[in-house]
């Protein structure tokens, strides 16, 4: 390994420990009544460390690693990308090159999307009011679209400005005042984006002042991705792994299901109960991922927003689990889910529900589970209700 492999590898361990780091809640210390927007607080050295060990962090891959399982190379890698700890392990003959394209395809993913970077083709499109985009993130927008019409504006990708509001583009947090909220809530309206795919490539124009993000859809896009990656070079399984958003690839080496545990946000070491499937994604949208703390009132606020109403979304739910083999659809169906709540969720599913199914926690404990996971799915010490089709 050369020296610049190595320290790769050191960065990617400080990585993976960030990324547990990043998954729970700050504080902040001010409330937005007294906050002057724009004025940046003095920075502790414990602060700034964090940021330069980030920016250090930004689009890391890792070593790839290969060994043998059941007769077959098993190839693994870390990745560092979309602010998210990441792993990769694929089986077959072609593992290692397959990991490793893989991964690119996820830094230029990140790339395009990141709203963060300013050239990324949704950091064009905030700037200027309008702009490009490629195929990949023309398909990401139709499908938010769908699920903005099918939810009622459950989703809505034009959140972005909202998001900023509250600080989670920056992760300088506050709460934001009335106000604040009622005017930036006028720029929230996923209906005025237009997206004209007559032009090659297509070209997207915003609202005045509006900004979106496709932060709820870009994951479970990108690990569909990493599969098709996966097919395309013939392995025979691989489990990819983008920071609490799983998605398998076939089933294990030994040709038994995945067994993939399901965070209890109650509990922060322990899951919630097994889920056993092949060749599906599963991916959660929790209270807990990302949120802080207003020191002063003690209150927390995550970063699922509601964009009827400018706050986080409250509806009793602290995780949304999405099953099914569309990775993009899961993604996006777990953030709508998270908005709509029990029983907007298991109306959507009941009319929209074909290709997934869902684990829903509530803050309470009890697990509702869609009928067609009530086989595959054990918990040891939760209480289960079975949601059915009617
Ligand atoms: P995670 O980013 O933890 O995987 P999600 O898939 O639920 O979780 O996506 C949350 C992200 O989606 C937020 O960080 C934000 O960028 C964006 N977002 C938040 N609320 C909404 C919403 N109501 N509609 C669309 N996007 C949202
Ligand atoms: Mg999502």
């Amino acid at each position: 390994m050369n020296w610049f492999g190595r320290k790769k590898t050191m960065v990617l361990t400080l990585g993976l420990i960030l990324g547990l780091v990043l998954a729970g809640c700050s504080t902040a210390s001010s409330s937005g009544e007294e906050s002057v927007p724009g004025e940046a607080q003095e920075k502790t050295q414990e602060e700034t460390q964090e940021e330069a060990l980030k920016d250090m962090l930004d689009d890391v891959i890792g070593q790839v690693t290969v060994t043998e399982e059941g007769g077959l190379p098993c190839a693994s890698v870390d990745v560092y990308a979309m602010t998210t700890a990441m792993q990769l392990k694929g089986y077959g003959e072609r593992a290692k090159e397959a990991v490793q394209a893989a991964a690119e395809e996820i830094l230029r993913l990140d790339r395009l999307l990141s709203v963060g970077k300013a050239e990324s083709e949704i950091a064009v499109i905030n700037r200027d009011g309008r702009g490009p985009v490629s195929a990949d993130t023309l398909e990401m927008l139709r499908e938010a679209v769908r699920v903005h019409e099918r939810s009622g504006g459950a989703l809505d990708i034009s959140i972005y400005p909202m998001m900023d509001l509250w600080g989670f583009t920056s992760e300088n947090y506050r709460v934001p005042s009335e106000e604040e909220i009622r005017e930036t809530l006028a720029l929230v309206d996923q209906t005025r984006l237009v997206i004209d795919e007559s032009t090659d490539p297509a070209t997207v124009t915003l609202g005045e002042g509006q900004g979106i993000d496709l932060g709820a859809v870009a994951k479970g896009f990108t690990s569909a991705r990493v599969a098709q990656i996966f097919k395309d070079y013939g392995l025979t399984s691989g489990l990819i792994y983008l920071g609490g958003n799983v998605q398998c690839y076939g089933s294990k080496v030994s040709g038994a299901d995945w067994r993939i545990g399901i965070q209890d946000p109650g509990n922060a070491a322990g899951i919630a109960g097994i889920l056993e499937v092949s060749n599906m994604a599963v991916i959660t949208s929790g209270a807990y991922e990302r949120c802080f703390t207003d020191q002063e009132t003690g209150k927390t606020y995550h970063h699922i927003l509601d964009p009827s109403t400018g706050y986080p979304a409250e509806t009793g739910l602290s995780s949304v689990t999405i099953v099914s083999s569309d990775g993009m659809l899961a993604d996006t169906l777990s953030t709508a889910c998270f908005v709509l709540g029990l029983d907007g969720s298991t109306d959507y599913w009941r009319e929209y529900g074909d290709d997934f199914e869902m684990i829903l926690l509530d803050e309470d404990g009890t697990i509702y589970l869609t009928e067609g996971l009530e086989k595959k799915f054990t918990t040891q010490d939760h209480k289960v209700k079975i949601l059915y089709r009617k």
